[in-house]
């Protein structure tokens, strides 16, 4: 495919650099630098000193110069699709979808959404602070540094980067070492929107240059990747502290009711299980079956998979390579294991032939729950399946797990699918859906237990990036409050105000309270 994206000329010089080599071809497709400490704290110090002038314009303003990159990657979205896909190996058609679409619909979100979320919140009186008014307000961090992965390595890192932006913050990001050319893209992306200088900074690199981001004069870090490497991430936040957003790792489970549409479930767990070549965080990670449509579903399921077209990055397949080449030995890895302790590989099983990280669709069935692919993220084409007594048994194991970051539920009963997604313990649950719900901007997304926290999309998204002030205003025409100086012989007085307060009687609670008012008034 004749697209290629490399860094100015400029940021190689000096650099320690990696290539970046296709994951259908192996062909090297660039040369991307190894950004330094030194680096870093330049953006760091260009993107300090950009804060101020962003952060005093006003919302539409700001707004002006998110439209701007709106309308590029409307204009251009088939060449964006063209990079990201000879970047990560996914089809044309998830870089549209999955990795571009999504920018302009949070843009047009927010654009609604913003002015409500951020502005000043007038709150209603109480009745123990009469005559002040109370506000909240928000305003922004500062500089934010988000460091992104590489199985979305536009939409990880773009989402939040635009949530930041709009509160007035000033971004550097750190994109994955694997996808340097979705890097350079998002580079050209603002700079083409004409953001003003220092105002998002990109430092290509690897995980050294990440962790000198976190070590830097940042105020906030936005981390999305693996658990291991947030950890880090987390301790180095401590040490200032800062703020630090997590959005880590899931093993999502997919529980397919005795009374789901079988045909939907069955089509659902194959696309939620190989979209992207597994390489999801929201990816279908263990698929529950109740017993009793067991043989049934997996008929389904068998047929379902037989049909995925493997190939890319071209315009019909479903599913490209692993985007990064160490994912294929994890994969193995795992799919030995199980076989190992007993699980049946019914298809797939092992990398595919020829050029390229491509691995085959892999159906694992009779999985239990001591095998590596239960327990630990696989993050690659393997879909999973337990065979389970009912969905009581099913919503047990669900949670009874180190992750929880999104998962499903299958049925037709709307109530008895409602109140399971309300027992799964995730940060996101779907009923006769998934994945989906990650695209939908209103909505929050992050995960709890070892998925991490914090939230963003939604307006949790733009407050995740601010600090949160609240103001409580006095007219100031009184001279003393209540519970001012000198308590004198306040006591009783007080006893009776705390008791009717707490009591609920209302008359009395003011007549008591001016009383104290009276009181305080008085000097000896
Ligand atoms: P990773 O942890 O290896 O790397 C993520 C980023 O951190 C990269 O940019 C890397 O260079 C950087 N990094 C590495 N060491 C660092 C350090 N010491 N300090 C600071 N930064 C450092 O993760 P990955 O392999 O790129 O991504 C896959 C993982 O991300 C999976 O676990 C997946 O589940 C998770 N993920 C989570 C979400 C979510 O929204 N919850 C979304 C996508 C991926």
């Amino acid at each position: 495919m004749a697209v290629s994206i490399t860094p100015p000329k400029k940021t190689l010089e000096n650099r320690e650099t990696f290539e970046k080599l296709s994951p259908t071809s192996g062909e090297n497709l660039g040369t991307f630098p190894i950004g330094t400490a030194e680096d870093v704290e330049a953006a760091v110090a260009r993107a300090r000193k950009a804060f101020p002038r962003w952060r005093d314009m006003s919302l539409d303003e700001r707004f002006t110069y998110l439209q701007r990159a709106r309308d590029i990657i409307r204009q251009e979205g088939e060449r964006y699709a063209q990079i990201i896909s000879a970047d990560t190996g996914k089809p044309l058609v998830d870089s549209l979808m999955t990795e571009l679409m999504s920018i302009p619909l949070f843009i047009d979100y927010y654009e609604k959404e913003a002015p409500k979320a951020l502005g000043r919140q007038r709150l209603l009186p109480q009745l123990l602070f009469p005559g002040k008014t109370s506000y909240i307000e928000h305003f922004p961090r500062g500089v934010v540094g988000v460091i992104s992965p590489w199985n979305f390595p536009f939409q990880l890192a773009v989402v939040p980067m635009i949530s930041a932006l709009i509160g007035g913050n000033t971004v550097v990001l750190k994109p994955s070492e694997v996808t340097p050319m979705t890097g350079e893209l998002i580079r050209e992306l603002f700079e083409k929107a004409g953001f003003p200088p220092g105002v998002v900074e990109v430092v290509q690199g690897d995980g050294s240059t990440g962790a000198a981001l976190t070590a830097a004069d940042i105020d906030m870090v936005f981390f999305t990747g693996s658990v291991a490497t947030g950890r880090k991430v987390m301790a180095a936040a401590a040490e200032k502290p800062i703020p630090v957003e997590l959005e880590l790792g899931g093993k999502d489970p997919m529980i397919v009711c005795e009374d789901a549409n079988l045909e939907r479930a069955a089509r659902a767990a194959v696309w939620g299980a190989f979209l992207n070549c597994g390489q999801m965080c929201v990816s279908v990670e263990r698929l529950f079956v109740v017993e009793s449509v067991y043989d049934e579903f997996i008929k389904l399921v068998k047929e379902e998979v037989g049909r995925v077209r493997v190939g890319c990055p071209d315009e019909a397949c479903d599913m490209g390579p692993l985007t990064f080449k160490g994912q294929i030995d994890v994969v193995e890895e795992h799919v030995e294991d199980a076989r190992e302790k007993g699980a049946t590989i019914a298809l797939g099983g092992k990398p595919m032939d020829g050029p390229g990280q491509f691995f085959e669709p892999t159906l694992v069935l009779d999985v239990t729950t001591e095998m590596k692919i239960y327990q630990e993220e696989t993050f690659g084409p393997v879909l999973p399946v337990i065979k389970v007594a009912d969905e009581e048994e099913a919503i047990t194991l669900a949670n009874d797990h180190k992750y929880g970051l999104t998962g499903s539920v299958w049925t037709q009963d709307r109530r008895k699918g409602l109140e399971l997604a309300s027992r799964m313990e995730s940060g996101q649950t779907s009923v006769n859906d998934l994945v989906l719900s990650v695209g939908n901007p209103a909505l929050p997304f992050g995960g709890v237990k070892s998925s991490g926290f914090g939230r963003y999309h939604g307006h949790e998204g733009l407050y995740t990036f601010m600090n949160q002030k609240a103001i409580m205003a006095a007219g100031g025409r009184m001279n003393v409050e209540p519970f001012w100086f000198p308590y004198g012989p306040k006591y009783p007085t007080m006893l009776k105000t705390f008791k009717s307060l707490l009591g609920g009687n209302m008359i009395k609670t003011m007549k008591h309270f001016w009383g104290l008012i009276r009181m305080t008034q008085k000097r000896d």
